[in-house]
């Protein structure tokens, strides 16, 4: 059965390797005082609620994606830092442990968190496109009148967040909401590797049949340097809007790539947004298939 390959939990509380925080999806280990592990694990939410099954090998398709996109950033931007480390498992991981974390973990350098959700958005939708249609702006930011749902913006636009606590959600802010909390210095150089990054992998990803709608990054600094350090996963599906590029139809809402056949399932069986659901087989294998078919496109690879 496929669904029981899939890893919901990662347990390593029998090793003297200390868990520092559980996440949605993915558990942080720490290696050591400069080092993270972060392991995705094959758990999914929808609508905000996760649902009791895994979807097999979702962690490591994410992770291998994620970094994928670190090593095209390095090179994008060579003077950007990233935490980015290595996917191979540290040298202190006992090897009864590894069969649990290997291709779905990375090694990440740690770093002080700059506070805020650095969203870039490159079409309108979700809470943007709610927003537009009552107030005509975005973040506050006027817009261009006459835009429709899902439209590609001419210019990609920042839209920072707060980082809310678990459980609560992150409030969008405007850009002099975020300047206060972060300073001038900080918000500029995380708006501007931002738009980089994103306008670069929009273009990478639509000429694979993907569109990135938008997406979330997070920086950190590096002590040393006082410099940004790009961290946490980047441009997957957990952290990004992606959309089918052949299905793509302005003027309304568009499928998501990844989650559409989860969504569909649970709201045509009235289980939107209820606790303890088990996704079917069937629901498992589609899912699977596409968090695999959009590693394949971005990556060009075959297998993980
Ligand atoms: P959600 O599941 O809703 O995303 P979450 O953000 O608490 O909840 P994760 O995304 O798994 O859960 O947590 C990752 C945490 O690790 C984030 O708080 C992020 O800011 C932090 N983080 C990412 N990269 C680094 C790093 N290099 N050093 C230190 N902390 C990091
Ligand atoms: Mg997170």
């Amino acid at each position: 059965m496929a669904s029981s390959n899939a890893v919901t939990t990662v347990d390593l509380s029998q090793y003297d390797i200390k868990k520092i925080a559980s996440g949605k999806v993915r558990e942080i280990f720490e290696i050591d005082e400069q080092t993270l592990l972060f392991v995705a694990t094959d758990r999914i939410s929808a609508y905000d609620v996760i649902l009791n099954n895994g979807i097999p090998s979702k962690g490591a398709l994410l992770t291998q994606l994620s970094a994928h996109w670190f090593d095209l950033i390095s090179t994008w931007l060579p003077s950007l830092k990233t935490h980015f480390v290595s996917t191979s498992l540290p040298s202190n991981i006992p090897s009864a442990a590894q069969s649990q974390l290997e291709k779905r973990s990375m090694q990440v350098r740690r770093h002080a968190i700059v506070p805020l959700e650095s969203i870039v958005r490159g079409y309108i939708t979700g809470s943007a496109w709610s927003e537009y249609k009552k107030h005509g702006t975005v973040h506050g930011m006027p817009m261009p009148a006459g835009l429709q749902e899902s439209q590609r913006l001419e210019k990609p636009i920042w839209t920072p967040s707060t980082k809310a606590e678990q459980g609560e959600h992150d409030e969008n802010i405007s850009r002099d909401k975020a300047v206060e909390i972060v300073g001038e210095d900080v918000a500029k150089k995380v708006e501007e590797a931002s738009l980089l990054i994103y306008e670069k992998a929009r273009q990478y990803a639509e000429e694979r049949g993907i569109i990135i709608a938008d997406t979330k990054f997070e920086f950190g600094l590096d002590k040393a340097s006082g410099e940004i350090v790009l961290v946490d996963e980047v441009l997957t599906p957990d952290s990004s809007r992606f959309w089918p590029a052949d299905k793509y139809e302005i003027g309304k809402g568009q499928s998501s790539y990844d989650k559409q056949y989860l969504r569909d399932w649970l709201t045509n069986s009235g289980l939107k947004g209820k606790d303890d659901v088990s996704m079917p087989e069937e629901v498992v294998a589609e899912t699977a298939s596409k968090y695999r078919e959009a590693f394949e496109k971005i990556t060009g690879k075959s297998s993980l």
